[in-house]
């Protein structure tokens, strides 16, 4: 042993050669702490100091995981010290990867498993990579809001080109073996079994010259190699790309575009100094505030499941009632995602509409190659149709997803009752009903409650688990890990009148309502939004949502929150029901539609609607931006407090999670209560009084006057 630290060893192998093992110890897997990189420092050191030393393997001790990258938690804390200090903390971890890159021998970095981040940028700081089948490599610091700050856009473009590089980077996935040998960042794809031998032998063959490492060092440490035309070209042509990519609202991708420019021409110390500059810059801008918190979320959330998985049945059989729009969605993404599945309707027509929809979006992966055609014919033979509850003993869950009428789905949920086995879990897809109510009549209301997906269900991520009175924890545990299994974020709330998605949406809507009936434009409150950075403007929204839908919905919704929710007057909305316009099904709304030549509906503006609505309509008036956006946006986050105050959620984390995977809240704000928080819950409470006169939907609670008041934060920073 010629080191031996806490994170890194030092071994002998052969002739010379040694392992640079990366263990870091008491973790599960190996991430760039800051004792981790001391660790890497002093083990570089001990092998320089050691003459016998003539090359260098770089392992992972951790079965499976190469390194994962950096440690988030405690590394984005750096984020907030002084510009200054961050930098030199950016800047002393590349002087330790530069340590490893300077080495006057041979290095070889064996990647075993996800090399990510940091954890690939110090395998781009070794001469060769060589990485097993089960591997992996990418650099997702994007998805942090931030871009590779430690030698990553400076080596991987020097390594495999700038428009590779560019691609790898704004891209932030995680690239498979055959992808990264195919633009020469690893230089061999093994086995597992082979990984360490392939390695020896990649160093022994330098070590004999057959490879010269010093001139792959060189390369990297070269400005880029780019004749002066071809180097504009290929950075304005990625430029342009990756802004249409990103949108206007997330700076990370072009910044790293940019960054790359700008070092390009640079030898690799100067290069990291406008890497660390740049990245210091972005690490304080708030969208990184915001997708770290994201990330952070994600990870308390997994968490949380992870414990409830413990108490969680197995899901081997589901079973589907309803074969219609929802009801042919959910058997599709379960049996693709290998839970078989019964699909019963009361009608044949019903059965065979379900198993068409399926089959068209298995044709459509099939299609564009991102499925096996035999594997598409294994899906739908685990979708089994049924009109009869004859094959129900040994599913596992149901869900519910017939008609919205509570007698029949009260009927239905009682004859299904009848047909399981005691300790299957009954759950019902209801947008509207009470979980406890449809709970009243079931001989075990233990084994029941809500499971609510989002149409369309193969591509909304969201699934909400609703908890009744009586709904047992090991019921909710069950229906969690079946919904992730389905490849699902699932978020448990508590049941209340739209549970929590829809009883948020709905005073957007209200306050959609209110500008329309003050005599704002629609088309234009549409576009703000959009620009805002939600995928839909709330008229369009409506449109998709459908307006019978959403016309019923909101007298739910006045019902549960009369004080609210309930208006006296007639809204646009209103008009469209009346007068058939369902939105995008029946062909017009707030819009028309007309089938493009991919046969997916075209929204266009439908010129009868302006006098349509005019008897509803104020006088138009010139609503500015701002205005627009604050008065859609208030009515939605104070509602995501109050159900927070509610308790129907049980975390700021999984309030917000639950509306940008169900809603497509603006990603980069992070939802309702981390944009409140990033506008300061001061500001916030004065914005809901300056428009408290229009609606109750607007009135800040006494909780948030208080927490204003304190200087509190819903993330509690
Ligand atoms: P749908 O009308 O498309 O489908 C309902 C299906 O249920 C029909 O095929 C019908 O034949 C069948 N059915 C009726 N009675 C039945 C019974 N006794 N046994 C078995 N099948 C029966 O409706 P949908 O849009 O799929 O909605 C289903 C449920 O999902 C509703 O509760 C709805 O509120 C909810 N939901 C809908 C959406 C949406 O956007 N469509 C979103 C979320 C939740």
């Amino acid at each position: 042993m010629i080191y031996q630290g806490k994170a890194f060893k030092v071994l002998a192998l052969e002739d010379g050669i040694v392992e640079l093992r990366f263990d870091l110890e008491g973790e599960s897997v190996n991430k760039f702490n800051q004792l981790a990189i001391e660790d890497l420092n002093a083990a570089i050191e001990a092998i320089k100091a050691d003459s016998s030393v003539q090359g260098v393997v770089l392992t992972s001790g951790k079965d499976g995981v190469f390194i994962v990258g950096a440690d988030i938690m405690e590394f984005t804390s750096t984020f907030k010290q002084a510009d200054e200090e961050l930098m030199n903390m950016v800047l002393s971890v590349n002087k330790v990867f530069n340590g490893l890159e300077d080495l006057d021998m041979p290095t070889v970095a064996a990647i075993n498993g996800s090399a990510l981040g940091g954890g690939f940028e110090v395998c781009l700081a070794a001469d060769f990579r060589v990485i097993s089948t089960k591997g992996g490599v990418g650099l997702p610091e994007v998805k942090l809001g931030i871009y590779p700050g430690w030698g990553g856009t400076v080596r991987l473009p020097r390594l495999i080109g700038a428009d590779n590089a560019v691609e790898w980077i704004a891209g932030g996935r995680e690239q498979k073996p055959a992808a990264a040998l195919k633009v020469g960042a690893v230089d061999a794809v093994v086995a597992p079994e082979k990984l360490l031998e392939s390695a020896i032998s990649l160093v022994k063959s330098a070590l004999s010259g057959d490879l010269d490492f010093r001139a792959r060092k060189e390369e990297k440490k070269a400005p880029l190699k780019l004749p002066m035309l071809e180097s504009l070209m290929v950075f304005e042509t990625c430029m342009g790309v990756v802004r249409q990519q990103a949108g206007p609202n997330i700076p990370a991708p072009v910044a790293a575009v940019k960054t790359i420019k700008k070092h390009a021409e640079l030898p690799r110390d100067e290069a990291i100094e406008v890497e660390a500059k740049g990245f210091v810059k972005l690490a304080k801008t708030p969208e990184a505030d915001v997708f770290v918190n994201l990330f952070l979320n994600d990870q308390m959330l997994k968490k949380k499941a992870k414990g409830m998985a413990k108490i969680a049945s197995k899901v081997e059989k589901a079973a589907v009632l309803g074969a219609g729009i929802m009801g042919g969605g959910i058997a599709y993404q379960s049996a693709y995602k290998g839970t078989p599945i019964l699909m019963k309707d009361i009608a044949q027509e019903g059965l065979d509409l379900g198993l068409t929809e399926a089959t068209k979006l298995l044709s459509k992966r099939v299609a564009r190659g991102r499925m096996d055609p035999a594997k598409m014919g294994q899906v739908l033979n685990s979708i089994v149709p049924t009109l009869s509850y004859s094959e129900f003993k040994d599913v596992d869950v149901v869900v519910e997803a017939v008609v919205e009428n509570v007698k029949v789905k009260k009927a239905v949920l009682a004859d299904v009752e009848n047909h399981v086995r005691e300790d299957a879990v009954l759950t019902s897809n209801t947008s509207t009903i009470s979980i406890t109510e449809l709970a009243k009549d079931l001989k075990r209301p233990e084994n029941f409650c809500g499971m609510h997906f989002f149409n369309p269900v193969h591509a909304m991520p969201l699934v909400e688990v609703i908890r009744g009175e009586k709904t047992s924890d090991k019921t909710v545990a069950t229906v969690v890990a079946y919904a992730q299994k389905m490849g699902k974020t699932a978020i448990v709330v508590n049941d209340c009148p739209g549970f929590l998605v829809n009883r948020v949406l709905f005073p957007y809507f209200g306050g959609f309502a209110s500008l329309v009936k003050d005599g704002a434009n629609f088309h234009k409150v549409d576009k703000v939004m959009e620009r805002f950075g939600w995928p839909m403007g709330p008229a369009y929204l409506l449109d998709v949502v459908g307006i019978d839908t959403g016309f019923h919905a909101e007298q739910v919704m006045a019902e549960g929150f009369p004080d609210r929710m309930t208006r006296d007057w007639k809204s646009a909305m209103d008009v469209m029901y009346e007068a058939g316009r369902f939105g995008q099904k029946t062909g017009s709304g707030f819009y028309k539609y007309e089938m493009d030549k991919k046969g997916k509906p075209k929204k266009l503006v439908d010129d009868s609607v302006p006098a349509l609505i005019s008897g509803v309509v104020g006088e138009a008036k010139e609503f500015d931006d701002q205005e627009i956006i604050e008065r859609m946006m208030v009515p939605l986050c104070m509602e995501t407090i109050r159900a927070y105050e509610d308790g129907i959620v049980a975390t700021p984390a999984e309030a917000d999670l639950a509306l940008l995977n169900g809603i497509g809240f603006p990603i980069f704000r992070g939802g309702a209560l981390k944009y409140i928080d990033t506008m300061g819950v001061d500001t916030f409470v004065e914005l809901a009084d300056k428009y408290a006169h229009i609606s109750p939907l607007y009135a800040p609670t006494e909780k948030l006057r208080e927490m204003a008041r304190a200087g509190k934060t819903f993330y509690g920073v």
